[in-house]
């Protein structure tokens, strides 16, 4: 799917200044591409990541897939795009802390209305791929910060997803389960995802192929 912003701003009203999170921002991001957004923090990294994954909706512009205006669909029609075609993995992983691991990646299957049986299936095969098939009743609490990650991109990719996006994927990461992230983001790119990293580390934009950075709401390539 390609995902393109066509001249985005995102601002915000505060008291009575308005805040300019994006300004007129246009990037395509073609399928299968592998891409790092870069940049300090505040510059409207996670503004960008949220309007590309339909979390938000620009003040002005048009946000794209395959050249359709997402902007001009319905809520429902863009949680079925959200369910379907994206996955998000976000910096402090936002797994529910009740259920295992093995639950939480079942649960956006069951949003896609898979069977209880073939979505633990599933979910234990998934969890197995990313190397966590001896943690699959392990609750949130009884795991590390690197496997509460890999439980977390199990779960945005448990709907076979061609979009994934992460927002600072390895912020609470130590180093070596940064690289083991990582090597399950370049694994799902080479299945063909189109992979997008906001980070502001250079190690994790040195495996993108391609880099946007953006400084104070605006995009340098
Ligand atoms: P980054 O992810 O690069 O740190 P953000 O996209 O979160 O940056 O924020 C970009 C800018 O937009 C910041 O100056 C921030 O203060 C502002 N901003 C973000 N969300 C809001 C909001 N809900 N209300 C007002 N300002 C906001
Ligand atoms: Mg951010």
């Amino acid at each position: 799917m390609q995902l393109e912003m066509d001249h985005v701003w995102r601002t915000y009203r505060v008291g009575d200044s308005d805040v300019v999170a994006l300004g007129d921002v246009s990037v395509c991001i073609q399928s299968g591409e592998l891409v790092a957004v870069v940049g300090p923090s505040g510059s409207g990294k996670s503004t960008f990541l949220q309007l590309i994954g339909l979390l938000d909706s620009p003040s002005e512009g048009a946000v794209r897939f395959d050249g359709q205006d997402v902007g001009s669909l319905g809520d429902a029609d863009r949680t079925r795009i959200r369910l379907r075609a994206l996955g998000f993995v976000f910096q402090r992983f936002h797994l529910l802390n009740h259920l295992t691991a093995v639950e939480n990646v079942m649960l956006p299957l069951e949003a896609a209305g898979a069977g209880t049986v073939e979505r633990y299936e599933r979910a234990c095969s998934i969890l197995e791929s990313v190397g966590l098939g001896d943690r699959l009743l392990f609750r949130p609490a009884q795991l590390s910060g690197g496997q509460r990650q890999r439980v977390a991109v199990a779960r945005a990719v448990a709907n076979s997803p061609s979009v994934v996006l992460a927002d600072e994927p390895t912020g609470e990461l130590h180093s070596e389960d940064t690289h083991r992230v990582l090597n399950l983001f370049r694994a799902l790119n080479a299945q063909g995802r189109t992979v997008v990293i906001v980070t502001h580390d250079p190690d994790v934009a040195a495996i993108a192929r391609r880099r946007i950075e953006i400084r104070d709401g605006s995009v340098h390539e």
